[in-house]
């Protein structure tokens, strides 16, 4: 006979994407949801187009364990004129169809603005189920949340509408516990320790590395390795991140090196930007070029901390 008790429990997991316009809370929100002031992104991710911000925990009340994987899609919504920068934005957008659940987030003090009622009129185009989550309602009077949930839903129906205040964490929990029940069964997506500053390690490998790849990938017949030796937080709030490129052959150290260093210097910039953007603070970045040649074949590495080198799914 078996005991119902005695069975592990249900899984769900998932990916929401959070959009809305600039400013609306996004950010403040998945840290309020997530409850630790880390953003997190692994290589699997890049590929299907879509950003991790956050990953949260939750139990429902029957007791399934679900994992919410928060992930914004940059630039999905910006008024694409060029071109380049039309086909880049309907990449994204395909990235945001393949999140299992959209909230969109407003910020309830501002109100609708052009970019908020472009996002929503966009939202039309998706069989997602769709939230509406109106934040920052410490600063707005309850009849005027009412007017926006009106004005909003006439623009695009949404499932429900959450009134939060991401800011006093007022109204989070309910949001998270609707994103829980809204991911669909399945096992986790992610190892569960996630929200510690490892995996804020491996993203800053990451970032470096696709610097490397994208800058140098004619140059280097394979691709190098990146480790984040040390991660210090500084008390001005910046980071300081030091990394070593790690590769097989002194030949392969001057490619990277560049003339006069300019290629590492380049790779540097553009990683330290990123990184900067990614963590919303001052990133402080050291890279250091080592020949190594077995540490760039350790796939085991990688492996161990449950990422796939390859950054195949
Ligand atoms: P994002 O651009 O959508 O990611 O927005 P942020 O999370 O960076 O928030 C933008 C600004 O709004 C920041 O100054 C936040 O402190 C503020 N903010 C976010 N949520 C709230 C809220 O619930 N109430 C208030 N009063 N301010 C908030
Ligand atoms: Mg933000």
């Amino acid at each position: 006979m078996s005991d119902v008790n005695t069975h592990p429990p249900a899984m769900r997991a998932g990916f929401v994407a959070i959009v809305g316009a600039p400013n609306a809370g996004k950010s403040t929100l998945v840290n309020a949801m997530v409850g630790s002031k880390v953003s997190i992104v692994s290589p699997k991710v890049q590929t299907t187009r879509m950003r991790v911000i956050g990953i949260a925990m939750a139990d429902l009340p029957d007791g399934t364990r679900s994992q919410v994987v928060l992930v914004d899609t940059p630039g999905i919504f910006r008024i694409a004129k060029r071109r380049l920068e039309r086909a880049m934005v309907a990449a994204a957008w395909q990235g945001a169809k393949d999140a299992d659940v959209v909230a969109l987030v407003v910020d309830a003090e501002s109100g609708v603005g052009a970019e908020t009622r472009a996002i929503a009129e966009r939202l039309k185009e998706t069989a997602l189920p769709r939230y509406l989550i109106l934040n920052k309602i410490d600063l707005v009077p309850r009849p005027k949340l009412l007017d926006l949930t009106a004005e909003m839903n006439a623009i695009v129906p949404f499932e429900s509408t959450f009134m939060v205040s991401a800011l006093q964490k007022d109204g989070v929990a309910d949001v998270l516990a609707q994103f829980a029940a809204a991911v669909p069964p399945g096992p986790f997506l992610y190892p569960e320790d996630q929200a510690a500053d490892l995996p804020l390690r491996l993203l800053a490998s990451e970032v470096t590395r696709e610097q490397v790849f994208l800058q140098l990938h004619q140059e280097l017949p394979y691709e190098a390795a990146v480790e984040t030796e040390q991660w210090t937080e500084r008390p001005d709030g910046s980071v300081r991140i030091e990394q070593i490129i790690h590769v097989q052959r002194d030949g392969q150290r001057a490619i990277v090196l560049g003339k006069g260093g300019a290629r590492i210097k380049s790779i540097g910039e553009r990683a330290r930007r990123e990184l900067s953007q990614m963590l919303e603070r001052k990133v402080h970045l050291f890279l250091h070029v080592k020949v190594s040649e077995r540490w760039a074949e350790d796939r085991a590495h990688y492996q161990t901390i449950g990422l796939d080198y390859d950054g195949k799914a």
